[in-house]
């Protein structure tokens, strides 16, 4: 028996890497039981396993047991009844990869995400990319919106990956850690990863396109090992998160934020949207707690689930 880790799935088949970093070709033994999750998926990218040779010539391996997960991130089906499908397992960090022109990355978005990895449980950096093109008072926006995600508690960067600047410091954040690296397609994840990591030649843009054209497609994660000990978890095509199962008195708790404020409102069982004595509203009216925050909260109270 030999501990591995799963670094690719297409469904039926895993690469399991070894401790030595050879990489196997892995399958289930026979109908594999999961307790209380009700996922497509029983075994996940970034999973531990227990796994024996099988076939030492064909390079192949059977999956004997699943390590219990420390967190993972579950994407629900968009009809609520179905299953929801695993998308990673045991990640240290989510890093959100954001633009603020070409693409825009909205507020909005950004405020989902981190709302989706709180409820996961995940740590969260926000790293801006293409600060190359901000002129000076796209400059002054930028440092403005890395100030508020920074008091909240979220690590923020800004990179360029085409002049180089910040590179070092986001090597650094990914350093001997599982990173779910997210963002909407064109922000520069690939361009990113290629300059701290250029042997690895990650799938280039193409791809992604392809995977965001709205065809129905079933998408894979996939984990590289970019430098010792360090991995990073690609999800094409996958743009939101989606929440782990909550309901809406639970936002709030989501916000860090507003968490220790929510016991001050008059009423405990206050959604904070219109009741009398709310702390949370007082917050924002004093600039405790920033505008687009709070409309943020606002429309996922609103939405019935976290789109907008
Ligand atoms: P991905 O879809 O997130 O992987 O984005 P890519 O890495 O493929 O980049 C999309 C486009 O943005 C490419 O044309 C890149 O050359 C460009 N790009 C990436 N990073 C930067 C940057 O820091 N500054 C500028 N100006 N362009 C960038
Ligand atoms: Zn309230």
């Amino acid at each position: 028996m030999q501990n591995g880790l799963i670094l690719r799935s297409t469904g039926s088949w895993y690469d399991v890497r070894d401790a030595d970093g050879h990489i196997f070709q892995g399958r289930l033994k026979g109908k594999f039981k999961l307790k209380g999750l009700k996922v497509t998926n029983p075994i996940a990218v970034g999973d531990r396993v227990t796994f024996e040779v099988e076939d030492e010539a064909e390079n192949t391996v059977v999956i004997t047991d699943i390590v219990p997960r420390e967190n993972y991130i579950i994407r629900q089906s968009v009809h609520k009844t179905a299953q929801g499908h695993i998308l990673a397992a045991n990640l240290d960090q989510a890093v959100l990869l954001a633009t603020l022109t070409l693409p825009r990355t909205s507020l909005g978005f950004i405020d989902r995400f981190l709302v989706s990895a709180e409820s996961f449980r995940i740590p969260t950096a926000i790293v801006f990319n293409k600060t190359d093109i901000l002129n000076d008072e796209g400059l002054a926006y930028q440092r403005e919106i890395m100030d508020l995600y920074g008091q909240i508690g979220y690590t923020s960067l800004s990179t360029s990956a085409i002049e180089g600047e910040g590179i070092d410091a986001f090597r650094q954040l990914l350093d001997h850690k599982v990173t779910l690296l997210s963002g909407h397609s064109g922000v520069g994840k690939s361009s990113l990863v290629n300059a701290i990591a250029p042997d690895l030649n990650l799938r280039t843009n193409e791809v992604s396109t392809f995977a965001n054209k709205g065809v129905h497609t079933t998408t894979f994660a996939e984990m590289f090992e970019i430098a010792p000990d360090t991995y990073i978890i690609d999800t094409p095509g996958i743009k939101e998160l989606g929440l782990i199962d909550t309901n809406k008195s639970e936002i709030g708790h989501y916000f860090p934020e507003m968490r220790d404020r929510l016991n001050q409102c008059r009423f405990h069982n206050c959604l904070h949207i219109n009741e009398p004595g709310c702390a949370i509203k007082d917050a924002v009216g004093e600039g405790d707690i920033a505008e687009s925050r709070y409309m943020s909260y606002l429309s996922m109270m609103d939405g019935g689930d976290n789109r907008r």
